[in-house]
């Protein structure tokens, strides 16, 4: 992991090509933003703090988080 925490939510790096993705300001939890660079779409997972989390949208995935 690089970076550490996401404090600001006006822009945060994709998780899969470290590009810059674009967080609208009245972005909302569960909303969908997408990788202008490699175009992942990822869901917006905003806790109470106004951390950004992104979760990939399409998850093939096992649960690992938590
Ligand atoms: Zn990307």
């Amino acid at each position: 992991m690089s970076g550490g925490e996401l404090k600001d939510l006006s822009e945060t790096d994709c998780p899969e090509c470290s590009a810059k993705i674009r967080i609208p300001s009245d972005a909302i939890d569960g909303e969908i933003v997408t990788c202008p660079d490699c175009g992942t779409g990822f869901e917006l997972e905003i806790s109470g703090s106004g951390t950004v989390t992104l979760k990939q949208a399409e998850s093939v995935a096992e649960d690992w988080g938590e």
